[in-house]
């Protein structure tokens, strides 16, 4: 009774909160920066004007993140959870001004303190909760639901330290760790009230209730407490205000207690720690498992939290019932590293709310959705049997159970054939069996998908190709997209205003209309208009690369980019071969026919992935010799963009000519950097991989330079592969080779490059390299040619933007609900 009154109290303050609206921002911005924060002075960084602001900011999508969750507490209705463990989802000030559609009381307001929205926007420090493509994924995600006014809750985790900072050092890379929230995060909110508890290590015992029935218990564990931490996401002008919920873990009290009593202080202290460091930092490894326990520690606490969360405010709303809990939850699994949730669903219907076996897989298995990002054989997890009994011994049971009632369904589909069974069981034989948590997330889900057509077909076909014979009901493709909000509205202004003043600013919402811009592609004053944009784009780069590289790069040169995580599949060291090949022609006088060109590559290379940070060094000598070289400056120009992440991609973008998407085919499942690109007018010069296939199909063959091996050709090209006889007799390959080999790029460091030489030269080289050096350099003379011909390269730019309109965030989340979630939206 009590409570009931006190809430009905905070309710009747609540809608008597003073108004927020233009009126009040001035007052409200100085309010915070003179009383929250206690400031009186502006300082260099202008680090405490931007936290006011951003708190703000932050009032505002408070009220409405309190009516979006009042809406859906007043009515039962289907919601996501979107389970990842990585958003990377970089600044979020001049993303809520866009949405919220503050740009004139910002500006107005920040006058008044001699500055702008660029200048306090840089104090923010980008929230790098993710290593790349798949964790800007799930933050395009957030924005797409948002905006579509969508009932989907983002889960995933505070880590203390998110991805490392990037330096350079003699052309080396070292890594910083990121302290991202020293100056504080003003955009969050914590909620300690709703912590949850979760348990690791301990035994499981057999125990019998009231009524004989049997049940298992998993006691003397060592829990660890999740604290939730809210971040608002705003949806595109909207009204709508989602959550991310991100977990901090932390000790329990009462087990510091015990041992502070028992006078263990310094015991108790480290205990705390241990617990604290589960949240501490960001696996730093895209697209490859490393199979540490702590990185399982992660996956369980982030898995468990979650459900536990939705299951608590469940059993709050309607009680401990769960017959309809599946029609009004659904689970996206964000790649197997939130897979766990499979089993951990299942140990909380089972154990701690007493369901049937049946009944607890039923429900499970509908609302469970697992998406696949990776076809690379490295980056499947799998856990040790041995581990996961010691840390997570209940689950290790659950997961034996759902696999030996699996088993015995592929028995009765392939009778005899224990071969299948071997296949596919959930638990891999060998000297240290292993749990395979891919299949684990297709036994449990009811939607399996791919990011991209060709990735779909190819996991039908190849790595989950028996899953489909047994359930092709499954499997789906939803290929992925990014937000038109950050990647193009907020990141290319100029562009903006100038499609705004042809087709109108409906795009920004419906991102479709963006086709209407073909009207323009042979507009001779639009063709002047879209250069100017295009300029003063490139300026923008050109000062930032000038800051950050130290290097000079000049407008009227080709601007060739390829950003991206450093990895052997995705090629940069085919890049390099390019440059290289380019200076080699330079030096022997041959450019006619060349468009001068600026290459900038940007990425960062896993700690401990070896022969990627030999590409990063290589990339860096190459630079410096060629950038030091007077006959190269005319014409050639190459610079490693240092620390490459989310707010970097935003000046890189729009100031791109040409988009290097050049992966080996069949291994990038889909790519988004190359959507970004296209929607800013990039032009595509890639392999029919991934996404690119669709970006070539949207916008025509004539417009994409396209070069490479096919994917159905890779295997059969492998089997016979011979680089060395391709290079002997490819005279510009052997001539690039003979540059590197020489130790042209490496003079005081003898030997360095020799594994890199050895990766392209080696019949074993998975990639390809060399076999597509040939096409690669041919598209690019295309390329140039064309860069050449203003004209026509300007025409192109136009109808890459112009056919951009799939590649939405938008259009994926559509899919996402309409085919896999089943959600209405709230409006
Ligand atoms: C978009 C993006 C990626 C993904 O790029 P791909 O080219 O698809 O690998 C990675 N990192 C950042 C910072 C991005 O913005």
């Amino acid at each position: 009774m009590a409570k009931k009154n006190a809430d009905v109290c905070v309710v009747k303050h609540w809608q008597e909160a003073p108004k927020l609206n233009e009126d009040t921002f001035n007052d409200d911005l100085m309010r915070h920066f003179y009383y929250t924060l206690g400031r009186d002075k502006l300082g260099e960084s202008q680090l405490y004007l931007y936290h006011a602001l951003a708190m703000t900011i932050r009032d505002r999508l408070v009220s409405r993140c309190r009516a979006t969750n009042q809406f859906l507490k007043q009515r039962k209705t289907r919601k996501a959870a979107y389970l990842s463990l990585e958003f990377l989802m970089g600044r979020a000030l001049g993303n809520a001004v866009l949405n919220l559609d503050l740009q004139s009381s910002v500006s107005s307001a920040l006058q008044q303190y001699c500055t702008n929205l660029e200048n306090v926007g840089d104090a923010e420090h980008d929230a790098g909760l993710g290593n790349g493509g798949l964790g800007r994924l799930a933050a395009c995600f957030l924005d797409s639901c948002a905006s579509l006014a969508l009932p989907v809750v983002g889960y995933g985790i505070r880590y203390e330290y998110g991805m490392f900072n990037q330096t350079l050092e003699q052309g080396h890379q070292v890594e910083q760790p990121d302290n991202w929230l020293r100056e504080g995060h003003p955009w969050e909110l914590a909620a300690p009230e709703q912590s949850q508890r979760i348990k690791f290590f301990g035994h499981v015992e057999t125990f019998q209730d009231k009524s004989g029935k049997e049940h298992r218990a998993w006691v003397n564990t060592q829990d660890v407490l999740a604290v939730p931490y809210d971040v608002p996401i705003p949806g595109y002008q909207n009204g709508v205000v989602n959550t991310l919920r991100l977990w901090k873990s932390g000790a329990t009290d009462e087990f510091d207690l015990s041992e502070f009593n028992a006078g263990s202080y310094s015991e108790a202290v480290a205990r705390k720690n241990l617990a604290e460091q589960i949240t501490m930092v960001l696996y730093p490894n895209d697209s490859s498992e490393n199979g540490k326990e702590l990185r399982l520690r992660q996956q369980y606490f982030l898995s468990s939290a979650s459900l536990q969360d939705i299951l608590v405010q469940w059993v709050e709303q309607y009680g401990a019932n769960f017959s309809d809990f599946a029609e009004y939850h659904v689970f996206q699994l964000n790649d197997t590293h939130p897979s766990i949730a499979v089993a951990e669903l299942m140990r909380l219907f089972v154990d701690a709310y007493e369901l049937s076996w049946d009944q607890a897989w039923q429900i499970t298995t509908q609302t469970m959705a697992y998406t696949n990002h990776t076809l690379l054989p490295e980056a499947l997890e799998k856990w040790s049997v041995p581990l996961f009994e010691k840390l997570l011994p209940r689950l290790l049971e659950i997961i034996y159970e759902i696999n030996a009632r699996f088993l015995k369904q592929v028995s009765l589909q392939w009778p005899g054939d224990i071969n299948k069974q071997r296949e596919l069981s959930l638990i891999e034989e060998g000297d240290v069996p292993q749990v395979r948590m891919a299949y684990l997330a297709i036994v449990g889900s009811y939607s399996v998908n791919g990011v991209a057509a060709l990735h779909t077909e190819l996991l039908k076909s190849g790595l989950f190709k028996t899953f489909y014979e047994l359930w092709p009901e499954k499997f789906n493709n939803k290929t992925n997209g990014v937000t038109p909000r950050r990647w193009l509205a907020h990141c290319n202004p100029e562009l903006s205003t100038l499609i705004n003043e042809k087709i109108g600013a409906g795009w920004v919402a419906n991102f479709s209309e963006i086709e209407k811009l073909r009207r323009y592609y042979d507009d001779e004053k639009f063709h002047k208009q879209w250069q100017a944009v295009k300029n003063i784009n490139k300026q923008k780069l050109c000062d930032l690369v000038k800051k950050r590289c130290g290097i000079e790069f000049d407008v009227n040169m080709m601007f060739d980019v390829q950003v991206k995580r450093i990895h052997e599949y995705k090629r940069q060291l085919l890049n390099v071969l390019h440059i290289i090949h380019l200076y080699d022609r330079i030096l022997k006088g041959d450019v006619e026919s060349m468009a001068p060109r600026c290459v900038l590559i940007g990425g960062k290379a896993a700690p401990g992935y070896y022969i990627a940070k030999k590409i990063i060094k290589l990339i860096n000598n190459v630079a410096s010799v060629i950038n030091s070289d007077e006959k190269a400056s005319p014409y050639l120009r190459v610079a490693f963009f240092p620390n490459y992440n989310v707010t970097a991609m935003e000046t890189i973008c729009p100031a791109t000519d040409l988009s290097e998407q050049i992966s080996t085919a069949g291994k990038e499942a889909s790519g988004t950097g190359n959507m970004k690109f296209m929607m800013n007018g990039a032009i595509t010069i890639g392999t029919l991989d991934g996404a690119n296939i669709e970006i070539r199909d949207n916008v025509g063959a004539d417009n994409f330079f396209l070069f490479g091996a096919h994917a159905e050709q890779t295997d059969e090209i492998r089997k016979h592969y011979n680089p060395q006889k391709i290079i002997s007799q490819d005279p510009q390959l052997s001539s690039v080779l003979r540059l590197l080999e020489s130790g042209h790029f490496n003079l005081l460091e003898p030997g360095i490059f020799d594994d890199l030489i050895n990766a392209i030269t080696s019949p074993q080289d998975p990639w390809l390299t060399a076999y597509d050096f040939a096409s690669y350099i041919e598209a690019q003379q295309k390329a140039s040619d064309t860069y050449l011909d203003q004209p026509t390269w300007t025409r192109m730019s136009i109808l890459n933007t112009a056919a951009s309109g799939s590649f939405s965030s938008d259009r994926t989340i559509s899919q996402y609900c309409d085919e896999i979630w089943r959600l209405s939206p709230m409006q």
